[in-house]
Protein backbone atom coordinates (compact mmCIF):
# COMPACT_ATOMS: atom_id res chain seq x y z
CA UNK A 1 0.00 0.00 0.00
CA UNK A 2 2.91 2.44 0.70
CA UNK A 3 4.49 1.88 -2.50
CA UNK A 4 0.88 1.92 -3.99
CA UNK A 5 0.81 5.70 -2.83
CA UNK A 6 4.51 6.52 -3.47
CA UNK A 7 4.03 5.70 -7.00
CA UNK A 8 0.95 7.66 -6.88
CA UNK A 9 2.61 10.88 -5.47
CA UNK A 10 5.37 10.39 -7.85
CA UNK A 11 2.78 10.08 -10.70
CA UNK A 12 1.39 13.62 -9.12
CA UNK A 13 4.00 15.33 -9.04
CA UNK A 14 5.10 14.67 -12.80
CA UNK A 15 1.76 15.40 -14.10
CA UNK A 16 1.28 18.77 -12.44
CA UNK A 17 4.79 19.35 -13.96
CA UNK A 18 3.41 18.24 -17.10
CA UNK A 19 0.45 20.69 -16.81
CA UNK A 20 2.62 23.64 -15.92
CA UNK A 21 4.09 22.75 -19.23
CA UNK A 22 0.72 22.96 -21.07
CA UNK A 23 -0.51 26.33 -19.28
CA UNK A 24 2.82 28.07 -20.59
CA UNK A 25 1.93 27.68 -24.33
CA UNK A 26 -1.60 25.24 -24.53
CA UNK A 27 -1.58 25.63 -28.53
CA UNK A 28 1.74 24.41 -28.61
CA UNK A 29 2.51 21.94 -25.96
CA UNK A 30 -0.93 20.08 -26.13
CA UNK A 31 0.43 17.53 -27.83
CA UNK A 32 3.21 16.62 -25.22
CA UNK A 33 0.45 16.20 -22.59
CA UNK A 34 -0.17 13.34 -24.70
CA UNK A 35 2.72 11.97 -25.10
CA UNK A 36 3.23 12.44 -21.60
CA UNK A 37 -0.42 10.61 -20.72
CA UNK A 38 0.90 7.41 -22.93
CA UNK A 39 3.71 6.69 -20.28
CA UNK A 40 0.97 6.86 -17.17
CA UNK A 41 -1.61 5.11 -19.22
CA UNK A 42 0.15 2.06 -18.49
CA UNK A 43 -2.91 0.36 -19.26
CA UNK A 44 -3.99 1.81 -22.11
CA UNK A 45 -7.09 2.66 -20.44
CA UNK A 46 -7.37 5.40 -22.54
CA UNK A 47 -6.09 4.76 -26.01
CA UNK A 48 -8.98 6.40 -28.17
CA UNK A 49 -9.37 9.24 -26.12
CA UNK A 50 -5.72 9.95 -26.68
CA UNK A 51 -5.73 9.10 -30.31
CA UNK A 52 -9.09 11.68 -30.46
CA UNK A 53 -7.51 14.27 -29.06
CA UNK A 54 -4.85 14.06 -31.24
CA UNK A 55 -7.10 14.20 -34.05
CA UNK A 56 -8.73 17.59 -32.82
CA UNK A 57 -5.18 19.41 -32.97
CA UNK A 58 -4.08 18.94 -36.19
CA UNK A 59 -7.40 20.70 -37.18
CA UNK A 60 -7.25 24.06 -35.59
CA UNK A 61 -10.48 24.82 -37.93
CA UNK A 62 -12.60 22.69 -36.75
CA UNK A 63 -15.24 22.83 -33.50
CA UNK A 64 -13.55 20.67 -31.75
CA UNK A 65 -10.41 22.83 -31.51
CA UNK A 66 -12.15 26.08 -31.13
CA UNK A 67 -13.80 24.35 -28.06
CA UNK A 68 -9.99 23.40 -26.51
CA UNK A 69 -9.48 27.42 -26.79
CA UNK A 70 -12.71 28.15 -25.20
CA UNK A 71 -11.28 25.83 -22.17
CA UNK A 72 -8.24 27.76 -22.01
CA UNK A 73 -10.42 31.52 -21.49
CA UNK A 74 -11.38 29.84 -18.76
CA UNK A 75 -10.06 31.20 -14.78
CA UNK A 76 -6.42 29.78 -14.76
CA UNK A 77 -6.36 28.16 -11.63
CA UNK A 78 -10.03 26.70 -12.13
CA UNK A 79 -8.85 25.62 -15.29
CA UNK A 80 -5.48 24.09 -13.97
CA UNK A 81 -7.55 22.27 -10.91
CA UNK A 82 -9.78 20.99 -13.09
CA UNK A 83 -7.31 19.48 -15.54
CA UNK A 84 -5.49 17.72 -12.36
CA UNK A 85 -8.27 16.85 -10.62
CA UNK A 86 -10.18 15.51 -14.04
CA UNK A 87 -7.54 13.92 -16.23
CA UNK A 88 -4.67 13.40 -12.94
CA UNK A 89 -6.80 11.65 -10.14
CA UNK A 90 -10.42 11.03 -11.94
CA UNK A 91 -8.70 9.33 -14.77
CA UNK A 92 -5.40 7.78 -14.15
CA UNK A 93 -4.81 7.43 -10.90
CA UNK A 94 -7.97 6.78 -10.24
CA UNK A 95 -8.81 4.85 -13.16
CA UNK A 96 -5.88 2.37 -11.76
CA UNK A 97 -7.35 1.85 -8.42
CA UNK A 98 -11.30 1.31 -9.71
CA UNK A 99 -9.84 -1.23 -12.17
CA UNK A 100 -7.45 -3.18 -9.34
CA UNK A 101 -10.48 -3.10 -6.70
CA UNK A 102 -13.05 -4.11 -9.65
CA UNK A 103 -10.40 -7.06 -9.76
CA UNK A 104 -10.01 -7.95 -6.27
CA UNK A 105 -13.87 -7.72 -5.19
CA UNK A 106 -15.20 -9.10 -8.85
CA UNK A 107 -17.66 -6.11 -8.43
CA UNK A 108 -18.38 -2.83 -10.23
CA UNK A 109 -16.48 -0.05 -9.17
CA UNK A 110 -17.89 3.29 -10.46
CA UNK A 111 -16.25 6.26 -11.95
CA UNK A 112 -18.09 9.08 -10.56
CA UNK A 113 -20.95 8.85 -7.59
CA UNK A 114 -24.34 10.83 -7.80
CA UNK A 115 -25.84 12.24 -4.55
CA UNK A 116 -28.65 13.79 -3.55
CA UNK A 117 -27.38 16.64 -0.51
CA UNK A 118 -31.34 17.57 0.00
CA UNK A 119 -34.92 16.94 -1.53
CA UNK A 120 -35.29 20.38 -1.06
CA UNK A 121 -36.49 22.76 -4.08
CA UNK A 122 -37.12 26.17 -4.23
CA UNK A 123 -38.97 25.19 -7.19
CA UNK A 124 -41.86 23.13 -7.92
CA UNK A 125 -41.19 21.68 -11.72
CA UNK A 126 -43.81 19.43 -13.34
CA UNK A 127 -42.34 15.88 -13.47
CA UNK A 128 -39.53 16.33 -11.36
CA UNK A 129 -38.96 13.33 -9.31
CA UNK A 130 -37.57 15.79 -6.33
CA UNK A 131 -40.90 17.26 -5.94
CA UNK A 132 -42.22 14.01 -4.79
CA UNK A 133 -39.82 13.14 -2.54
CA UNK A 134 -41.23 16.10 -0.27
CA UNK A 135 -39.23 18.77 1.45
CA UNK A 136 -37.21 16.83 4.51
CA UNK A 137 -34.52 14.68 3.35
CA UNK A 138 -30.80 15.79 3.51
CA UNK A 139 -27.70 13.56 3.66
CA UNK A 140 -25.55 14.97 6.80
CA UNK A 141 -22.00 16.66 5.64
CA UNK A 142 -20.73 13.75 7.77
CA UNK A 143 -22.08 11.67 5.88
CA UNK A 144 -21.19 12.90 2.27
CA UNK A 145 -17.93 13.50 3.55
CA UNK A 146 -17.85 9.84 4.40
CA UNK A 147 -19.03 8.63 1.05
CA UNK A 148 -16.13 10.66 -0.64
CA UNK A 149 -13.19 9.31 1.79
CA UNK A 150 -14.33 5.69 1.04
CA UNK A 151 -15.02 6.60 -2.74
CA UNK A 152 -11.03 7.56 -3.06
CA UNK A 153 -10.29 4.66 -1.73
CA UNK A 154 -12.16 2.93 -4.27
CA UNK A 155 -10.53 5.66 -7.23
CA UNK A 156 -13.59 7.89 -7.41
CA UNK A 157 -12.47 10.99 -7.81
CA UNK A 158 -15.54 12.73 -9.14
CA UNK A 159 -18.89 13.46 -7.59
CA UNK A 160 -22.06 14.49 -8.80
CA UNK A 161 -24.93 16.29 -6.63
CA UNK A 162 -28.16 16.15 -7.84
CA UNK A 163 -31.55 16.36 -6.32
CA UNK A 164 -33.40 18.98 -5.03
CA UNK A 165 -31.66 21.68 -5.52
CA UNK A 166 -28.13 21.28 -4.10
CA UNK A 167 -27.13 24.77 -4.18
CA UNK A 168 -30.01 24.71 -1.43
CA UNK A 169 -26.99 24.05 0.62
CA UNK A 170 -23.85 25.67 -1.51
CA UNK A 171 -22.38 26.75 1.72
CA UNK A 172 -21.83 22.43 3.05
CA UNK A 173 -20.81 21.80 -0.57
CA UNK A 174 -18.07 24.71 -1.08
CA UNK A 175 -17.22 23.11 2.26
CA UNK A 176 -16.72 19.70 0.52
CA UNK A 177 -15.01 21.21 -2.23
CA UNK A 178 -12.34 22.27 0.54
CA UNK A 179 -11.99 19.38 2.31
CA UNK A 180 -11.48 17.54 -0.74
CA UNK A 181 -9.49 19.74 -3.32
CA UNK A 182 -8.24 16.56 -5.01
CA UNK A 183 -12.08 15.32 -6.25
CA UNK A 184 -14.21 17.74 -8.74
CA UNK A 185 -17.37 18.34 -7.79
CA UNK A 186 -20.56 18.88 -10.13
CA UNK A 187 -23.76 19.89 -9.54
CA UNK A 188 -27.12 19.87 -11.79
CA UNK A 189 -29.35 23.09 -10.59
CA UNK A 190 -31.81 25.43 -12.10
CA UNK A 191 -29.27 28.18 -11.33
CA UNK A 192 -31.01 30.58 -9.96
CA UNK A 193 -29.24 30.57 -6.50
CA UNK A 194 -26.11 31.38 -8.86
CA UNK A 195 -24.82 34.65 -7.53
CA UNK A 196 -22.28 36.85 -6.91
CA UNK A 197 -21.02 35.83 -4.01
CA UNK A 198 -21.36 32.22 -4.83
CA UNK A 199 -19.28 32.91 -8.12
CA UNK A 200 -16.57 34.11 -6.09
CA UNK A 201 -16.36 31.06 -3.87
CA UNK A 202 -15.87 28.86 -6.93
CA UNK A 203 -13.07 30.96 -8.07
CA UNK A 204 -11.86 30.51 -4.23
CA UNK A 205 -12.42 26.96 -3.91
CA UNK A 206 -11.51 25.57 -7.96
CA UNK A 207 -13.13 22.75 -8.39
CA UNK A 208 -16.96 22.98 -8.58
CA UNK A 209 -18.99 22.89 -11.68
CA UNK A 210 -22.63 23.60 -12.63
CA UNK A 211 -24.83 21.95 -14.85
CA UNK A 212 -27.93 24.63 -15.24
CA UNK A 213 -31.46 22.35 -16.09
CA UNK A 214 -33.15 24.07 -19.25
CA UNK A 215 -36.44 22.79 -20.68
CA UNK A 216 -35.78 24.93 -23.71
CA UNK A 217 -36.74 28.23 -24.66
CA UNK A 218 -38.75 30.73 -22.16
CA UNK A 219 -41.53 29.26 -22.47
CA UNK A 220 -41.14 25.76 -22.39
CA UNK A 221 -38.86 26.34 -19.56
CA UNK A 222 -41.27 28.49 -17.61
CA UNK A 223 -43.99 26.35 -18.50
CA UNK A 224 -42.23 23.57 -16.71
CA UNK A 225 -40.49 25.35 -13.74
CA UNK A 226 -42.03 28.08 -13.32
CA UNK A 227 -42.48 31.94 -14.66
CA UNK A 228 -39.15 33.56 -14.85
CA UNK A 229 -37.06 30.74 -14.40
CA UNK A 230 -35.55 30.73 -17.66
CA UNK A 231 -34.39 34.36 -16.93
CA UNK A 232 -32.71 33.78 -14.18
CA UNK A 233 -31.15 30.24 -15.64
CA UNK A 234 -29.54 32.64 -18.18
CA UNK A 235 -28.99 35.64 -15.63
CA UNK A 236 -27.11 32.74 -13.93
CA UNK A 237 -24.69 31.59 -17.22
CA UNK A 238 -23.98 34.99 -18.24
CA UNK A 239 -23.28 35.54 -14.63
CA UNK A 240 -20.54 32.14 -14.24
CA UNK A 241 -19.10 33.03 -17.96
CA UNK A 242 -17.86 37.11 -16.83
CA UNK A 243 -16.09 35.62 -13.86
CA UNK A 244 -14.29 32.81 -16.63
CA UNK A 245 -15.93 30.02 -14.72
CA UNK A 246 -16.69 27.00 -16.24
CA UNK A 247 -20.57 25.50 -16.50
CA UNK A 248 -22.95 23.63 -18.82
CA UNK A 249 -26.60 22.80 -18.93
CA UNK A 250 -28.35 19.84 -19.24
CA UNK A 251 -31.95 19.21 -21.09
CA UNK A 252 -34.36 16.58 -20.50
CA UNK A 253 -35.56 15.48 -24.05
CA UNK A 254 -39.73 14.90 -24.23
CA UNK A 255 -42.35 14.50 -27.26
CA UNK A 256 -43.21 17.97 -26.67
CA UNK A 257 -39.51 20.01 -26.20
CA UNK A 258 -37.16 18.09 -28.51
CA UNK A 259 -37.51 19.75 -31.65
CA UNK A 260 -36.35 23.21 -29.74
CA UNK A 261 -33.62 21.42 -27.58
CA UNK A 262 -31.85 19.98 -30.55
CA UNK A 263 -32.61 23.36 -32.66
CA UNK A 264 -29.64 25.60 -33.85
CA UNK A 265 -30.73 28.56 -32.33
CA UNK A 266 -30.73 26.46 -28.64
CA UNK A 267 -27.21 25.38 -29.57
CA UNK A 268 -26.00 28.65 -30.57
CA UNK A 269 -27.92 30.03 -27.42
CA UNK A 270 -26.13 27.56 -25.35
CA UNK A 271 -22.98 28.57 -26.75
CA UNK A 272 -22.98 32.73 -26.92
CA UNK A 273 -23.91 32.29 -22.94
CA UNK A 274 -20.73 30.25 -22.28
CA UNK A 275 -21.46 27.05 -22.01
CA UNK A 276 -19.10 24.24 -22.71
CA UNK A 277 -21.15 21.34 -22.31
CA UNK A 278 -24.55 20.14 -23.04
CA UNK A 279 -26.23 17.22 -21.54
CA UNK A 280 -29.23 15.77 -22.99
CA UNK A 281 -31.58 13.05 -20.91
CA UNK A 282 -34.43 10.94 -22.14
CA UNK A 283 -37.36 11.37 -20.25
CA UNK A 284 -38.24 8.68 -17.96
CA UNK A 285 -41.53 7.56 -16.74
CA UNK A 286 -40.99 7.48 -13.64
CA UNK A 287 -42.64 7.57 -10.52
CA UNK A 288 -46.94 8.19 -9.60
CA UNK A 289 -46.67 11.57 -11.70
CA UNK A 290 -45.51 10.17 -14.46
CA UNK A 291 -46.78 11.25 -17.78
CA UNK A 292 -46.10 8.41 -20.22
CA UNK A 293 -47.51 10.64 -23.40
CA UNK A 294 -43.87 12.99 -22.60
CA UNK A 295 -41.99 9.89 -23.89
CA UNK A 296 -40.52 10.52 -27.55
CA UNK A 297 -42.43 9.01 -30.69
CA UNK A 298 -39.35 6.69 -31.98
CA UNK A 299 -38.90 8.91 -34.74
CA UNK A 300 -38.47 12.04 -32.60
CA UNK A 301 -35.69 9.81 -30.75
CA UNK A 302 -34.15 9.07 -34.41
CA UNK A 303 -33.95 12.93 -35.14
CA UNK A 304 -32.36 13.63 -31.90
CA UNK A 305 -29.88 10.91 -32.48
CA UNK A 306 -29.03 12.86 -35.93
CA UNK A 307 -29.31 16.56 -34.44
CA UNK A 308 -26.95 16.24 -31.40
CA UNK A 309 -24.36 14.02 -33.56
CA UNK A 310 -24.70 16.28 -36.49
CA UNK A 311 -23.73 19.46 -34.64
CA UNK A 312 -20.94 17.61 -32.79
CA UNK A 313 -19.28 17.85 -36.28
CA UNK A 314 -19.83 21.68 -36.21
CA UNK A 315 -20.72 23.34 -32.78
CA UNK A 316 -18.00 23.86 -29.88
CA UNK A 317 -19.88 22.32 -27.57
CA UNK A 318 -19.73 18.96 -25.70
CA UNK A 319 -22.52 17.44 -25.91
CA UNK A 320 -23.51 13.61 -24.42
CA UNK A 321 -27.19 12.28 -25.60
CA UNK A 322 -27.65 9.90 -22.50
CA UNK A 323 -29.76 7.60 -24.15
CA UNK A 324 -28.18 7.50 -27.74
CA UNK A 325 -24.43 7.09 -26.86
CA UNK A 326 -24.51 4.14 -24.59
CA UNK A 327 -22.09 2.97 -27.58
CA UNK A 328 -19.11 5.02 -26.37
CA UNK A 329 -19.29 3.33 -23.12
CA UNK A 330 -20.56 -0.08 -23.54
CA UNK A 331 -24.18 0.31 -22.49
CA UNK A 332 -25.25 1.00 -19.48
CA UNK A 333 -23.27 2.82 -17.22
CA UNK A 334 -25.32 2.19 -14.02
CA UNK A 335 -24.96 -0.03 -11.01
CA UNK A 336 -21.38 0.89 -10.03
CA UNK A 337 -20.44 0.15 -13.69
CA UNK A 338 -19.32 3.94 -14.04
CA UNK A 339 -21.83 5.76 -11.56
CA UNK A 340 -24.09 4.92 -8.97
CA UNK A 341 -26.74 7.00 -7.47
CA UNK A 342 -27.08 7.82 -3.22
CA UNK A 343 -31.09 9.70 -2.78
CA UNK A 344 -31.39 12.13 -0.08
CA UNK A 345 -32.58 9.23 2.59
CA UNK A 346 -29.17 7.90 1.95
CA UNK A 347 -30.72 4.66 -0.13
CA UNK A 348 -27.77 3.38 -2.77
CA UNK A 349 -29.45 2.90 -6.27
CA UNK A 350 -27.79 1.91 -9.30
CA UNK A 351 -29.01 4.93 -11.66
CA UNK A 352 -30.54 8.55 -10.76
CA UNK A 353 -33.67 7.04 -12.53
CA UNK A 354 -34.01 3.51 -10.97
CA UNK A 355 -35.19 3.72 -7.50
CA UNK A 356 -35.03 0.32 -6.07
CA UNK A 357 -32.31 -0.91 -3.83
CA UNK A 358 -30.90 -3.15 -0.78
CA UNK A 359 -28.81 -1.06 0.81
CA UNK A 360 -28.59 2.13 2.86
CA UNK A 361 -25.19 4.34 3.30
CA UNK A 362 -26.38 5.01 6.58
CA UNK A 363 -25.96 1.24 7.17
CA UNK A 364 -23.80 0.00 4.68
CA UNK A 365 -19.77 0.70 3.25
CA UNK A 366 -19.76 1.99 -0.40
CA UNK A 367 -18.19 -1.57 -1.04
CA UNK A 368 -20.68 -3.26 0.49
CA UNK A 369 -23.27 -1.75 -1.73
CA UNK A 370 -21.28 -2.47 -4.60
CA UNK A 371 -21.99 -5.99 -3.85
CA UNK A 372 -25.40 -5.92 -2.65
CA UNK A 373 -27.68 -8.06 -5.02
CA UNK A 374 -29.25 -5.65 -7.02
CA UNK A 375 -25.71 -4.14 -8.10
CA UNK A 376 -24.33 -7.48 -8.40
CA UNK A 377 -27.21 -8.32 -10.79
CA UNK A 378 -26.24 -5.80 -12.81
CA UNK A 379 -22.89 -6.26 -12.73
CA UNK A 380 -23.55 -9.77 -14.23
CA UNK A 381 -26.17 -8.67 -16.58
CA UNK A 382 -24.53 -5.67 -18.68
CA UNK A 383 -24.78 -4.58 -21.33
CA UNK A 384 -28.28 -5.32 -21.08
CA UNK A 385 -28.53 -5.40 -24.98
CA UNK A 386 -26.07 -6.07 -28.14
CA UNK A 387 -27.98 -3.18 -30.03
CA UNK A 388 -26.10 0.14 -27.84
CA UNK A 389 -29.32 2.37 -28.90
CA UNK A 390 -31.51 -0.13 -26.25
CA UNK A 391 -28.45 -0.14 -23.60
CA UNK A 392 -31.54 0.35 -20.38
CA UNK A 393 -33.05 -2.54 -18.29
CA UNK A 394 -36.27 -0.38 -17.13
CA UNK A 395 -36.85 2.21 -20.91
CA UNK A 396 -35.75 -0.53 -23.31
CA UNK A 397 -35.47 -4.12 -21.78
CA UNK A 398 -38.39 -3.56 -18.95
CA UNK A 399 -37.98 -7.46 -18.75
CA UNK A 400 -34.71 -7.31 -17.20
CA UNK A 401 -35.14 -4.43 -14.51
CA UNK A 402 -38.20 -6.83 -13.82
CA UNK A 403 -36.65 -9.60 -12.95
CA UNK A 404 -33.61 -8.36 -11.46
CA UNK A 405 -36.02 -6.44 -8.52
CA UNK A 406 -37.90 -9.88 -8.41
CA UNK A 407 -34.81 -12.08 -8.05
CA UNK A 408 -32.76 -9.75 -5.26
CA UNK A 409 -35.70 -8.53 -3.29
CA UNK A 410 -34.71 -4.74 -3.53
CA UNK A 411 -37.54 -2.84 -2.53
CA UNK A 412 -39.01 0.52 -3.73
CA UNK A 413 -36.97 3.32 -2.78
CA UNK A 414 -39.60 5.96 -4.55
CA UNK A 415 -39.91 7.81 -1.02
CA UNK A 416 -43.26 9.65 -1.33
CA UNK A 417 -45.45 6.94 -3.39
CA UNK A 418 -43.33 3.38 -3.37
CA UNK A 419 -43.74 2.29 -7.10
CA UNK A 420 -44.63 -1.51 -7.77
CA UNK A 421 -41.72 -2.35 -10.75
CA UNK A 422 -44.46 -4.33 -12.49
CA UNK A 423 -46.46 -1.38 -12.90
CA UNK A 424 -43.45 0.69 -13.73
CA UNK A 425 -41.91 -1.96 -16.70
CA UNK A 426 -45.82 -2.11 -17.97
CA UNK A 427 -45.54 1.62 -18.72
CA UNK A 428 -42.52 0.98 -20.33
CA UNK A 429 -42.92 -1.64 -22.03
CA UNK A 430 -45.18 -0.07 -25.33
CA UNK A 431 -42.22 2.59 -25.52
CA UNK A 432 -39.66 -0.74 -26.00
CA UNK A 433 -41.57 -1.92 -28.50
CA UNK A 434 -42.02 1.11 -30.37
CA UNK A 435 -38.21 1.97 -30.50
CA UNK A 436 -37.03 -1.49 -31.22
CA UNK A 437 -37.47 -1.94 -34.74
CA UNK A 438 -36.63 1.34 -35.05
CA UNK A 439 -33.24 1.60 -33.29
CA UNK A 440 -32.59 -1.98 -34.78
CA UNK A 441 -32.52 -0.64 -37.91
CA UNK A 442 -30.83 2.57 -37.04
CA UNK A 443 -27.83 0.61 -35.76
CA UNK A 444 -27.60 -1.85 -38.72
CA UNK A 445 -27.28 1.02 -40.96
CA UNK A 446 -24.39 2.74 -38.69
CA UNK A 447 -22.89 -0.05 -38.01
CA UNK A 448 -22.24 -1.95 -40.77
CA UNK A 449 -19.24 -4.19 -41.38
S1 LIG B 1 -30.22 2.15 -15.90
FE1 LIG B 1 -30.93 3.03 -17.84
S2 LIG B 1 -30.93 5.23 -17.53
FE2 LIG B 1 -29.65 4.33 -15.91
S3 LIG B 1 -27.56 4.36 -16.77
FE3 LIG B 1 -28.44 2.36 -17.26
S4 LIG B 1 -29.25 2.69 -19.32
FE4 LIG B 1 -28.95 4.72 -18.45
Amino acid sequence: MEDKSMIESIQTFAARQALAFIERDPEKNFSKLLDWADKFDAGNLYQAQRKAFRQVLEHPESNWYQLLLRVFQLDKGVRETFLENFIINASLIGGTRQQAVRHQENCNVPWAILLDPTSACNLRCTGCWAAEYGHSLNLETDTIDRIIQQGKALGVYMYIYTGGEPLARKADLIQLCETHADCEFLAFTNGTLIDEEFCQEMLRVKNFVPAISLEGFAAANDSRRGAGSFDKALAAMRLLHAHKLPFGVSTCYTSANWQDVTSEKFFDMLIETGALFAWFFHYMPVGSGAVAGLLSAPEQRRAVYERIRGFRQTKPLFTMDFQNDAEYVGGCIAGGRSYLHINAAGDVEPCVFIHYSNVNIHNCSLLDALKSPLFMAYHDGQPFNGNMLRPCPMLENPEKLQAMVKRTGARSTDLQSPECVDSLCGRCRPYAEAWAPVADRLWRETHQT
